[in-house]
């Protein structure tokens, strides 16, 4: 097999070694249930505990304000349904945003057909949510907020302080997905006003499968998961104390060196970004220029569709990602490409490059010259594009 390129870490990542190794022992060694009461159930409850410790540090919170979950897209469901019970009697709306991840947006519909009413607010064309519009969003009856931290197809970063000072002013909770940005930006949840927060591991070098809700103390929020007394009763099941313990370690590790790490893949984000759009003509980027991941790099190619080039690229050993989604068995562009504005046929030609702290300036160079010749090679082939050379000259 040729060697492959990985640029999709913003699908998932690799878990770092030191992560791994730190899980090990609580599959072999340590394996008891961390809620049985011997003291041999108590190494492994140890463990999580300081995983636990870790990841609350990490965001400013308190360790009891950190309850694991089997991932982000749990923790964002958990989030919404349990928020809308929870405070039923004071009202039924709910504002968020047309860009949020569907583990948001297929909720917020979901709460809709049970008598929840919800506001998608519109983005500027860099992806931008304004704060001024979740303010005029605001009315009686409005009982949660939920703004994602960072885009995880456009990369931009959201003002979140901004946001959270509206919604606490107004004494509205707070949530926002950071699954995208937490271990690769500061956040403060304090600072930030942040009442409820989605994390998950396996976007920042940690297992798949496991996650957190931030819930602030003192909050009211509803089970999500009935059974067992785990997460003080509010999510049932058996840990997965290895899961939880690699997600310790690699968000340590991330936090340890995001500074570093920032600076590095921005550095490298801005070269692939620059040779893309200075060597491949009718090209775009998406999101904005500044406020975004320091690993993201989101294009759209004029006359060309996303699919065909992810195809090829794969072909080369490259892993990367378009904005389309398959839905319904025909191919809809991306519902974020679309809220920022942009026609069908543009946002079908997108494509996502997401880097790591692993990616070489040589990759890169690799990967842009290879979109260069792909992207070619299928304009060559694209009547739409013949027309417009021809009437364009
Ligand atoms: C990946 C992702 C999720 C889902 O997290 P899982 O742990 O894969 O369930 C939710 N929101 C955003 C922004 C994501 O990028």
């Amino acid at each position: 097999m040729k060697k492959m390129i990985y640029l999709d870490n913003a699908a998932t990542t690799q878990v770092a070694p030191e992560a791994l190794d730190a899980m090990i022992p609580y599959f072999t060694e340590f394996y008891g249930n961390p809620s049985s009461i011997y003291s041999f159930a108590g190494e492994a409850k140890k463990a999580m505990e300081e995983a636990r410790r870790t990841l609350a540090a990490g965001i400013g919170a308190k360790p009891e304000e950190i309850y694991f979950t089997g991932g982000g897209s749990e923790a964002d469901n958990w989030a919404l349904k349990g928020a809308a019970e929870a405070y039923a009697a004071k009202g039924k709306h709910i504002i968020t945003t047309r860009i949020e991840h569907h583990a948001i947006l297929h909720t917020a519909e979901y709460l809709e057909k049970n008598g929840c009413e919800v506001t998608y607010l519109d983005v500027d064309e860099n992806g931008l949510v304004s704060p001024e519009a979740v303010k005029a969003a605001i009315r009686p009856g409005t009982i949660l907020i939920s703004v994602m931290m960072a885009n995880n197809e456009i990369g931009t970063v959201e003002p979140i302080r901004e946001i959270g000072e509206i919604a606490r002013e107004q004494g509205i909770l707070f949530h926002t997905d950071a699954v995208q940005a937490f271990g690769h930006l500061p956040i403060n949840v304090e600072e930030m006003n942040i009442d409820l927060l989605s994390a998950s591991a396996h976007k920042l070098n940690g297992p798949k499968g496991v996650g957190f809700l931030y819930i602030r103390q003192g909050l009211k929020l509803r089970a999500f998961l009935h059974g067992g007394a785990q997460e003080r009763q509010r999510r049932a099941g058996t840990h997965n104390t290895a899961g939880i313990v690699g997600f310790g370690k690699a968000a340590e590790l991330a936090f340890h060196s995001m500074e570093q790490r920032a600076a590095y893949e921005t550095k490298l984000r801005d070269y692939l970004i620059e040779r893309v759009l200075t060597e491949i003509p009718y090209t775009r980027l998406n999101g904005d220029r500044t406020k975004r991941l320091p690993g993201n790099a989101s294009f759209c190619f004029r006359f060309i569709e996303g699919e065909s080039l992810l195809i090829l690229l794969d072909q080369n050993g490259i892993c990367a990602s378009s904005g389309s989604a398959c839905t319904s068995g025909a191919l809809e562009p991306s519902h974020v490409l679309l809220a920022i504005g942009l026609p069908h046929e543009i946002a079908h030609g997108s494509l996502r490059i997401s880097l790591s702290d692993k990616t070489t300036k040589e990759e890169i160079d690799f990967t842009v010259d290879r979109i260069k010749e792909i992207v070619e090679r299928l304009r060559n082939m694209s009547p739409l594009y013949e027309d417009f050379v021809k009437k364009n000259g």
